[in-house]
C-alpha cells in the first residue's frame, strides 16, 4: 500500500494574481488533506473578497489585450499549454491522486482530457466568427462575436482537471479573461496549470487563481459587478445562490449540478458489451461524477442474468489508496463519507445485491463499500436523490413507454444511454428521453471533448465542451450598413 505525497513546483497557500504568487488577505489558510490517509499533508490559501477584487481588477488594467491579440496567436498558446500538461501528464496526475484520492489510472485520463482540451479550443479560437446575413437591399448586415471580457469560473473538487479544460479553456479561446476559484477540497491542479499556462506564454493576469471558501472568495466571485459571466459546477443549492448572486450584475450564467443519469437495458441488449459501462459508470471516481449513472433500467425478461453478472463485477472491484491505482479510492472527505453512508442507510429497506467487503485501509482514508442495490421502487429515495457516491440502483421495467416513464421521472436530466439493437428504438428514446446527452449502446462517448455537454431541470442549464461553449464566452453583435 503506498500513499505517498505528491512533489509541487509552487507554493499551494499563494494565490496567483496578476502572473504573480501572493499570499491571500489576511493570510489565512485551509488545511490540505490526502483523502486517502486523512492526513492533513500541509495548507491552501483562503483568498478573500479582497483577492477577488485584486484578481478581477488586474484584469481589467489590460483592457481586453487578450481578446485583441490575434486568435491565431492565443490559439497557439493554448495549443502549447496543452502539449506542456501532455508532457508533466504524471505529476498532474499524482497531484491529483493525493489531492482528491482519485485513483492514478482516473487521475492520467483527466490530465490526458485536459491536454486535449488545450487542443481541441487552441484549434478553435481562430475558427470562431460570425456571420452575413442577408436583409434589405442597400444594407449589409454581420455579426461579430466578442468576448465578454473578464469571467468567473467556480469548479467542484471532483474532476477539477476536466472541469477547468472545458471552461477555462473555452473562455480564454473566446478571448475572456478568467478569474479561477477552484474548490477547498481540491485545488492543487488548478494552481499547477495556472503556473504552468504562465510558461506557455499565457499573459500576466489573463489566468487568476484564488483558492478558498465558497462562502468567501466563491460568494465575492459570483456577485462581482467587473464578472461579466459566471460558469459553476457543483451542487443544485450552491448554482441557485450562484445565479441568484450573478443576477444582481445581469450577467449570463452556466450551471452543471449533477444527474441522476440512468442506463437503459432492453431485453434485445448486447449484455456483455453493457457489462463494463453498467459498473464502471457507476464507480468510477468513487461514485463522485455529476454524469455517473446511477440508475439501471432492466428490462424484466434480462433481469435476473444483468443483476448477477454485475454482482460478479462488484466482487471484483478493488477499493484503496488512490496511488495504489484501486478501481475505487476513497470519497473526497469525511464530510462526504457522512452524507453517503447517511444514503445507504436509507436503503436498509432495499435489498443489497452486491457489496465487497473492504480490505484492510488507513484508518483515516474515507472509503465506503461499493454498493449495488436490486429491485428498486422507482419512487425511493436512493432512485431519485443524486447520491455522489458508488452506489447504484437497479430498477426492473415492463416496456418501453414504462422505461421512459421512470428515466424521465426525477428532477434531473444530465445524461442518458440506451442499449438496443432496435434502429427505431433507439430513435424514439433518444428523442423521448428529457436530458442533455444520449448515448445509444455505449455510456460517456469516451468524454469526447468535441461534444455540447449540460443538462435540464435541476441538472443545470447553458452547455460546456465542443464549440457551444465557445458561442457561450462569446457575446453576439449585430452590425447593419445603410451604404445604399
Ligand atoms: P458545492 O456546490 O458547495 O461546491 C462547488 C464549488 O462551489 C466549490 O468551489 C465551492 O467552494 C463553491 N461554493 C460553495 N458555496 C458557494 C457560494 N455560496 N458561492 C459561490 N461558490 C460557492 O459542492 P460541495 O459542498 O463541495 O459538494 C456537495 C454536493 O454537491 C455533493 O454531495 C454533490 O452532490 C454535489 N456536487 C456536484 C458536482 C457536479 O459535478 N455536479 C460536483 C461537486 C459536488
Amino acid at each position: 500500500m503506498t500513499t505517498q505525497e505528491p512533489d509541487l513546483w509552487f507554493d499551494p497557500s499563494k494565490c496567483l494574481i496578476a502572473g504573480q504568487w501572493v499570499t491571500p488577505t489576511g493570510g489565512g489558510t485551509l488545511p490540505l488533506e490526502n483523502p486517502s490517509t486523512g492526513a492533513v499533508i500541509g495548507e491552501i490559501a483562503r483568498g478573500q473578497a479582497d483577492d477577488v477584487d485584486a484578481a478581477v481588477a488586474a484584469q481589467a488594467a489590460r483592457d481586453g489585450a487578450w481578446g485583441r491579440m490575434p486568435a491565431v496567436e492565443r490559439g497557439r498558446i493554448l495549443a502549447r499549454l496543452g502539449r506542456m500538461v501532455t508532457e508533466r501528464l504524471e505529476d498532474l496526475a499524482r497531484i491529483e491522486a493525493c489531492d482528491v484520492g482519485k485513483p492514478l489510472k482516473q487521475a492520467r485520463a483527466d490530465a490526458i482530457a485536459l491536454a486535449r482540451y488545450m487542443e481541441f479550443y487552441g484549434g478553435a479560437s481562430d475558427k470562431l466568427h460570425g456571420e452575413t446575413i442577408p436583409f434589405q437591399e442597400g444594407y449589409t448586415v454581420y455579426t461579430l462575436r466578442e468576448p465578454h471580457g473578464v469571467t468567473g469560473h467556480i469548479v467542484p473538487w471532483n474532476y477539477p482537471m476536466q472541469i477547468i479544460g472545458r471552461s477555462v479553456g473555452a473562455a480564454l479561446a473566446a478571448g475572456n479573461a478568467c478569474v479561477l476559484k477552484p474548490a477547498e477540497d481540491a485545488c492543487l491542479s488548478a494552481l499547477a496549470f495556472a503556473d504552468m499556462a504562465r510558461d506557455a506564454g499565457l499573459p500576466d493576469g489573463v489566468l487568476n487563481v484564488v483558492p478558498g471558501l465558497g462562502s468567501e472568495a466563491g460568494a465575492a466571485l459570483s456577485g462581482h459587478p467587473g464578472i461579466q459571466h459566471v460558469s459553476f459546477t457543483g451542487s443544485v443549492a450552491t448554482g441557485a445562490a450562484v445565479q441568484a448572486a450573478a443576477a444582481r450584475n445581469v450577467v449570463p450564467v452556466t450551471l452543471e449540478l449533477g444527474g441522476k443519469s440512468p442506463q437503459i437495458v432492453f431485453d434485445d441488449a448486447d449484455v456483455e458489451a453493457a457489462l463494463p459501462y453498467l459498473v464502471g459508470a457507476g464507480v468510477q471516481n468513487c461514485g463522485q461524477t455529476c454524469s455517473a449513472s446511477s440508475r439501471i433500467l432492466v428490462q424484466r425478461s434480462r433481469y435476473d442474468e444483468v443483476m448477477a453478472r454485475m454482482s460478479e463485477r462488484y466482487a471484483a472491484l478493488t477499493v484503496g489508496p488512490a496511488t495504489d491505482d484501486p478501481d475505487v479510492g476513497p470519497l473526497i472527505s469525511a464530510r462526504q463519507k457522512e452524507i453517503v453512508t447517511g444514503f445507504i442507510d436509507k436503503g436498509a429497506d432495499l435489498e443489497v445485491v452486491a457489496r465487497p467487503s473492504l480490505p484492510d485501509l488507513p484508518d483515516g482514508g474515507h472509503y465506503v463499500a461499493p454498493t449495488l442495490f436490486g429491485d428498486v421502487p422507482p419512487d425511493h429515495v436512493l432512485a431519485r436523490d443524486e447520491v455522489f457516491g458508488p452506489v447504484q440502483v437497479v430498477i426492473p421495467f415492463d416496456d418501453e413507454a414504462d422505461a421512459v416513464r421512470i428515466a424521465n421521472g426525477t428532477d434531473y436530466g444530465l445524461v442518458a444511454s440506451i442499449w438496443t439493437r432496435d434502429g427505431a428504438r433507439q430513435m424514439r428514446l433518444a428523442r423521448a428521453l428529457r436530458c442533455g446527452q444520449v448515448f445509444i449502446n455505449n455510456y460517456g462517448a469516451a468524454g469526447g471533448v468535441e461534444l455540447p455537454f449540460g443538462g435540464v431541470g435541476k441538472s443545470g442549464h447553458g452547455r460546456e465542451k465542443g464549440f457551444e461553449a465557445l458561442y457561450a464566452f462569446t457575446t453576439l453583435k449585430t452590425v447593419a450598413a445603410l451604404h445604399g
